[in-house]
């Protein structure tokens, strides 16, 4: 190589690597990772993809582009409130904070004021039952369907469970709840038909066999028509001693007027039913997790079964449903609750200056909540193309595309993003 030639001009790798802009990296990446880019920024000035004075403004504008995780922030603007593909609930101010703040050592088995180990998860388990006194104990584990696997093995393994083949369901991603039952090594017992299942039904499929009764709340379709199912009630008349465990799966607590079919846990038990298994990530618009509230013999039991461990919630969980009980409204209910007049002067603010218009748009609860349920509110409606702009974009924008439009929904977008969305509408239009 030449002293004229330009590629004796390209930095050192050493001098890239102790640069400011690598200095900074290394508050967030790991050294491999810069350590990557600095070679690949390297390797095209070698080619001469770029001249030697830009390598270190690329490294930098590479560097400040990496993120320790690629997992991308997304502003939905799909009117889905608990949008499955983009990780159900999201979590309220207070349990970010909370999780920001377990994420160093904590106390979550540790006693401090007798400096001895204590039980885990306590305080979570506290705020379960504030919020649902009528439960008179509470355990939490990783999701919905490990509280489901738990409570089957513990109560039925080597046993039967009875169930109405009218819940026989599919949760979603492929998976089916009685596989994951019958996986326990319980027995699955069918009783009824898909329309229709009386009590009777249950009744005469007892037997010294049985271990427990399982409801499922169908929660993502509803059967119309000539239909029956047994209630939680009557089957407690019913069935005697035998438990009954009622798998809510959204979530609520207790009842909420604007989801009048969406089972709740305080009326699941003050019905009869001995325990109840919901997630924490749906309707209760915590972080991800299986929330089993009920008797204190059974939820003790649970607990002490040997599954109980493989199944444990970490403490991020733990911090964040916590505050998510103890906090303010968390935004699922706040946005489930939005005012349909108030979504339509915000999507009027951010239509107005663009020259688009703004139509009635019926948002969803979605992730396996009360289905056909319409959340009545307002959409900017789009041309199609704009759609795949937005959700490429920075920030990445999740509409709805329907009918040959894109539809953007503000009911599940913080009202502090307007701005970036109208922001984001302008480039992509163009305008
Ligand atoms: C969602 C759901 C589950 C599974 O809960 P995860 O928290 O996703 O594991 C189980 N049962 C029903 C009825 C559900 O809706």
């Amino acid at each position: 190589m030449s002293t004229d030639d330009p590629r004796s001009r390209i930095p050192r790798t050493d001098a890239l690597l102790t640069s400011p802009a690598a200095q900074d990296a290394r508050t967030c990446l790991a050294e491999g990772r810069i350590q990557q880019v600095v070679q690949d920024v390297l390797a095209r000035a070698r080619r001469g993809d770029i001249a030697p004075e830009s390598v270190e403004p690329e490294l930098s504008d590479r560097l400040s582009a990496e993120r320790p995780s690629r997992l991308t922030p997304v502003i939905n603007a799909t009117g889905v409130v608990v949008h499955t593909n983009l990780g159900r609930a999201p979590l309220s101010p207070a349990a970010a904070a909370a999780v920001q703040q377990a994420s160093g050592y904590v106390d979550v088995e540790m006693d401090l004021a007798a400096g001895v180990r204590s039980k885990r998860g306590t305080a979570a388990r506290d705020a379960l039952l504030d919020a649902c006194p009528v439960a008179e104990a509470a355990l939490v584990v990783n999701n919905g369907a490990a509280a489901l696997v738990l409570a089957t093995t513990a109560l039925a393994a080597g046993k039967k469970v009875i169930l109405s083949r009218g819940e026989f369901i599919e949760i979603g991603a492929g998976f089916r709840l009685p596989d994951l039952i019958e996986s326990t090594g319980a027995r699955l017992c069918e009783v009824g038909t898909t329309n229709r299942t009386s009590v009777a039904d249950y009744v005469d499929a007892i037997s010294e066999e049985t271990g427990c009764i399982l409801k499922v709340h169908p929660s993502n379709f509803r059967v119309h028509g000539f239909t029956r199912s047994a209630d939680v009630a009557e089957l407690r008349s019913a069935v005697g001693e035998l438990p009954i465990v009622h798998d809510l799966g959204s979530g609520l607590l207790a009842p909420d007027p604007t989801l009048p079919h969406e089972p709740d846990a305080s009326t699941a038990l003050t019905d009869g039913a001995d325990l109840v298994i919901a997630s924490g990530d749906k309707l209760l618009g915590g972080p991800q997790a299986g929330i089993l509230l009920g008797k204190a013999e059974l939820v003790e039991r649970l607990a002490k079964h040997p599954l109980a461990r493989a199944v444990r919630v970490d403490k991020l969980t733990l911090a964040a449903l916590e505050a998510t009980l103890a906090g303010p409204t968390p935004p699922v209910s706040q946005y489930l609750h939005a005012d349909a007049a108030q979504l339509r002067k915000r999507a009027e603010a951010i239509a107005g200056p663009l020259g688009v218009q703004v139509v009635p748009h019926d948002g969803r609860v979605g992730g396996g909540g009360a289905p056909g349920v319409a959340l009545s509110g307002w959409a900017i409606h789009l041309p199609e193309k704009v759609a795949a702009l937005l959700r490429t974009g920075d920030p990445a924008i999740l509409t709805r595309v329907h009918d040959g439009a894109c539809l953007l929904d503000l009911r599940c977008v913080p009202e502090q993003d307007d701005t970036r969305v109208l922001d984001a509408l302008r480039a992509a239009l163009g305008s």
